[in-house]
């Protein structure tokens, strides 16, 4: 019975990484010094992995960018507009930051290839992008390279590939005319010359990342895997090939996984344990089964007895040669190294007992390979009793477990998630109550973050200013947004939020049930990493969380200022949930914590409120035939965080870019009386979705792009609101920008604002 993992994380405990390669495009550091910082985190997570007593260690997990970009370098697949730079002769590694960045320098500006996010997690890949005259060739040989790096250490690793199948899949197609999967023909054979040189250099596993065969598939596709790893196994015969399946359980594609002539099949049995009875008794005679019995993709220990009794009957049916123990995916999603937390003011020792990141999960492995021998060590029964006592301990904490909270999500009653009258009743009391103009201009709530405001945020934190000092500070920050934003002449108000770190951890830092780590990060994409909020016990809502914020700066002005919150789902999505009680019940725990502080908003006299719901659309499961529950829970949610007002209080959402086309009924559900979204690169393509749907709400389109400094035109911009109005009547339509302001300079916010209102006025006055 072997160990293994299916990848670690790789920006290094203290994000060394993410630091060189920042270092790197500024110039600060050479290619060779920035080379270097990757072979020392690589070899670092090498020697921990054989510490811990891994068994197969992979390679090709590490990239300095993304792990998809790579594939596309490896198989060849560079878009035509780089051609540029190969002819420049960039080093590999130019080329490679360019497709990831963008290049905007020398008279070029080559733009990046597009993000988009990994099955559903918060990581984000880079798309291949494919022609209808697509071809492959083997172009750069990284997984070679690294497999004899390991080679030289005397590790004899596992490499690990997307699968073709999946890299497909991955990818979108950039013409016309032609489906990506017959793609397959022309990239197998580079697959297969990848593979000749691994053997060559003595690889005897390889594992083939197949993610996909967790999702609804088409025949085509179906096809594609049958012959692609027949190839593999008639060109390799003696190879050992490993599929890891993961975020998904195979359910429909069961029969197909079985039938694939590999030597392993890796399930995720943390993210569906059930298919494993059903498989077992089907296992082909030669086909190992890789169990992912540890949580790749949260922080809790693992229930080892549970685990171990999963194994042990695996074990008696296929018998120990057949099974390998592993954690559910790649590490990647997980935190390094939980014994570097030391502070008990920001992880709770008793919480933290309760936890793993991706070194502690590595020992979890092991111990369970341990504890199913027929005599395990001392030291590993003692460790199994510790895991019990911890999982014993977390049953029945005070920490986690709030009476008054269940009790309250127990009895919320069909009309709490309901306005009180219809939205067409709700909008003629709003409107005149609220007295807003025709095509009312607003923003999403940032307001520059300047260097200035994180400085004072980090000296509070450590102690060099006092509260007053901060909270003054933050005064004047909030007053000047108030009379610029007076000056620009917008009709609704924000804050500016020069309060808050981050949209979420700043609701997480005053909620109970929520705790923090220091150095608890997570590569979200390229360089930049998050560090999520934990979630561990009941959600409950101390005391309010914004009226102070939101009532000072209403205190300055005649003109409204709109409450600024972030949204259940959206909070559920972006911490580590606990895993104790099902998503949905902790999401309306939020909820009702959230609805507390719109009511006291109102109270307060605040009688627009928005409530920001980008995570909603990532929340969606893999699988089709799981929508519908999900959608039910996270709209219920918005709603209960919502309707605790009277109809003449005005809430608005806000929801990033989504695709909407095929969650538009649940979008209405939601019930926002205004909704905003991203939509000026899509060249207002998205409220398609709302038109055809005859959405009845108000809608505010944004207007302009946020994620550049680049100032929009007025007349882009009444191009850009009359084309919203061709689709959706004037009277629904708001005037905004795409998204918040925090990351922009004030420079271009004040000249691109105040030409979107003069775009609005431009436009009221030819009603
Ligand atoms: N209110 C938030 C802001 O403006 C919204 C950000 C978001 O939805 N991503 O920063
Ligand atoms: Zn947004």
């Amino acid at each position: 019975m072997q160990t293994h993992i299916l990848g670690y994380p790789r920006i290094g405990s203290k994000r060394e990484l993410k630091k060189a390669c920042e270092q790197y495009w500024s110039g600060k550091i050479s290619g060779t010094t920035l080379e270097e910082a990757g072979k020392q985190i690589r070899f670092q997570n090498w020697k921990t992995q054989q510490e811990q007593g891994i068994d197969l260690i992979p390679v090709n997990d590490f990239s300095f960018y993304d792990q998809v970009l790579d594939m596309s370098l490896t198989v060849g697949a560079i878009p035509e507009r780089y051609a540029a730079l190969v002819e420049k002769k960039f080093s590999s590694l130019d080329l490679y930051f360019a497709m990831a960045r963008g290049y905007q320098k020398e008279g070029l500006d080559i733009t990046a290839m597009e993000m988009t996010k990994w099955f559903d997690t918060n990581y984000h890949y880079l798309v291949p992008e494919f022609t209808a005259d697509q071809s492959f060739s083997y172009h750069s040989s990284k997984v070679v390279e690294e497999f004899k790096e390991s080679i030289e250490l005397g590790i004899k690793a596992k490499p690990v590939l997307i699968g073709p199948v999946t890299y497909l899949w991955l990818g979108k197609e950039k013409t016309d005319g032609f489906e990506k999967i017959d793609l397959i023909h022309n990239l197998l054979p580079v697959y297969l010359e990848i593979l000749k040189e691994l053997v060559e250099n003595g690889a005897d596993w390889v594992q083939f990342d197949e993610p996909i065969l967790g999702l609804d598939l088409s025949e085509k596709e179906k096809d594609a895997f049958l012959m692609v790893y027949k190839t593999i196994r008639k060109t390799f015969p003696k190879l050992k090939t490993l599929l890891a399946t993961y975020f998904e359980g195979l359910n429909d594609n069961t029969g197909l996984a079985l039938s694939l002539p590999v030597c392993a099949l890796h399930l995720d049995l943390v993210r569906n344990p059930e298919q494993l009875e059903e498989l077992v008794p089907q296992i082909p005679e030669n086909l190992s089964l890789s169990l992912g019995l540890v949580d790749g993709r949260n922080i809790w220990k693992n229930d080892l007895e549970q685990s171990l009794r999963i194994l042990n009957n695996a074990i008696s049916i296929l018998g120990r040669d057949k099974i390998m123990i592993a954690p559910s995916c790649s590490l990647l999603h997980v935190p390094y190294d939980l014994e570097l937390e030391n502070k008990e003011d920001i992880l709770f020792p008793e919480i933290k007992r309760w936890m793993a990141f991706a070194k502690q999960k590595l020992k979890e492995v092991t111990l369970l390979q341990e504890l199913s021998l027929p005599n395990p060590g001392k030291n590993q029964l003692l460790e199994f009793e510790a895991n019990r006592n911890a999982m014993a301990n977390r049953k029945n904490s005070d920490l986690i477990h709030n009476k008054a909270v269940k009790l309250k999500v127990e009895s919320i009653a069909p009309a709490d998630d309901k306005r009180k009258s219809e939205y067409a009743s709700r909008s003629i009391l709003q409107k005149n109550f609220l007295k807003l103009p025709l095509l009312p201009t607003t923003t999403i709530g940032s307001f520059p973050q300047t260097g200035e405001v994180r400085k004072w945020r980090s000296q509070y934190k450590n102690g060099f200013i006092d509260k007053k000092t901060y909270q003054g500070l933050l005064k004047e920050a909030t007053e000047t947004v108030i009379r610029k934003q007076e000056e620009i002449g917008l009709d609704v108000l924000v804050h500016g939020e020069f309060e808050r770190n981050d949209m979420v951890e700043y609701f997480g830092e005053q909620l109970a049930g929520f705790t923090f780590s220091q150095y608890g990060w997570v590569q979200s994409y390229g360089s930049r990493c998050v560090k999520p909020p934990i979630i561990y016990g009941d959600i409950s809502r101390p005391k309010p969380m914004t009226v102070f914020w939101s009532t000072y700066a209403q205190s300055l002005t005649k003109r409204r200022v709109k409450g600024m919150l972030t949204g259940p789902v959206t909070i559920l999505q972006w911490s580590f949930v606990r895993n104790d009680q099902d998503r949905a019940t902790t999401c309306k725990q939020i909820a009702l914590a959230i609805r507390e502080e719109v009511i006291d908003l109102e109270k307060a006299g605040i009688n627009i409120i928005q409530i920001d719901e980008p995570a909603i659309r990532e929340g969606l499961p893999l699988r089709k035939s799981a929508w519908e529950s999900y959608l039910k829970w996270a709209v219920q949610s918005f709603r209960l965080s919502s309707s605790g007002v009277s109809d003449a209080t005005q809430i608005h959402t806000h929801m990033c870019y989504s695709e909407f086309n095929d969650i538009m009924p649940s979008i209405a559900a939601m019930d926002a009386d205004v909704i905003t979204i991203e939509c000026s690169r899509s060249q207002m393509e998205l409220l398609d979705a709302f038109a055809d749907f005859k959405y009845p709400n108000e809608i505010g389109p944004g207007v302009y792009d946020i994620h550049a400094p680049r100032v929009p035109s007025k007349k882009e911009m009444v191009q850009l609101i009359k084309k919203a109005q061709d689709v959706v009547p004037t009277a629904q339509l708001w005037v905004n920008p795409d998204c918040g302001l925090k990351t922009r300079k004030w420079e271009e916010t004040e000249k691109a604002l105040k030409l979107m209102v003069e775009a609005a006025q431009e436009l009221r006055e030819t009603e």
